[in-house]
């Protein structure tokens, strides 16, 4: 496994995703992007480097990142693992070593004591189900509020605020209802057609007098639907 090649592969996809939306700020003559590590100042104010911004309306949206947990020895080098339960000890030795212990918030260097922001005990900011946080004119979206870590669950956290915001919408993460779960080859795609048709409120049954286009993987499940 050649991984600076996948990470570089990785770093080039994401670029290439994230320069449509730079591009898209950029043309927005009211739209300005800070880049740097912001921090909290206070309820309203937040610093980026030497910027000092201010605001009535704050979103946090810093995500999470890899947990390393603390033991001892891991930054070493050497890979041998000493396992001890209480009737023996046991060490392991190999070429690698695959740490997957969970991701973190990224709460912890962003001052949110100065803004006065409540987190759980592994620091994810506590939100409502509009999103909200404790603290008036602070909303926080995405994975470092915990819950479902998914890239739509973000999205859809976006259109959440958004709606109630701008569009003066009344939505909350209740709204997003699961309802089914699909595990098989493309059930990626067969699931959006039954997440968008939870949307409409209506019964399964509807769906039985659809016409589903053949040879597809949705005339094959749905012709299930009896079962
Ligand atoms: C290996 C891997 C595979 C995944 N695959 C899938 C998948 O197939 N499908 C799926 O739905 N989800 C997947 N996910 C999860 C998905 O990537 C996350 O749910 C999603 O990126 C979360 O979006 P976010 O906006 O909450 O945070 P992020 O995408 O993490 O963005 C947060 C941003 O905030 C920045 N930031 C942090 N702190 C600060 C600060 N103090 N100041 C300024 N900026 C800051 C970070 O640098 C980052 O750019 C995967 C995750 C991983 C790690």
């Amino acid at each position: 496994m050649d991984l600076p090649k996948i990470v570089a592969r990785k770093d080039a996809i994401v670029r290439r995703f994230r320069s449509g939306h730079e591009h898209k700020v950029d043309s927005r003559e009211h739209l300005h992007l800070y880049r740097g590590h912001a921090r909290f100042l206070g309820p309203h104010q937040v610093a980026v480097g030497e910027h000092i911004l201010e605001s009535q309306r704050i979103f946090i949206n810093t995500g999470t990142r890899p947990e390393i947990p603390r033991i001892q020895g891991l930054e070493n080098g050497q890979i041998a693992l000493s396992l001890e339960a209480s009737d023996r000890s046991q060490t392991l030795a190999g070429s690698h070593l695959l740490v997957a212990t969970g991701r973190r918030p990224n709460t912890d260097d962003m001052g949110l004591d100065k803004a006065g922001l409540e987190t759980d005990k592994r620091g994810f900011v506590k939100v409502n189900s509009r999103l909200e946080t404790n603290v008036p004119g602070i909303w926080a979206l995405g994975n470092v509020k915990g819950g479902p870590a998914f890239t739509h669950i973000s999205y859809d956290d976006y259109q959440i605020v958004y709606g109630n915001l701008v569009e003066g919408k009344s939505l909350t993460i209740e709204n997003r209802i699961l309802g089914a779960a699909i595990l098989a080859t493309e059930g990626g795609e067969l699931i959006q057609a039954l997440s968008s048709f939870i949307l409409t409120g209506a019964p399964y049954t509807i769906l039985k007098g659809a016409i589903y286009i053949h040879p597809t993987l949705a005339e094959g499940f749905f012709s299930q639907m009896d079962e």
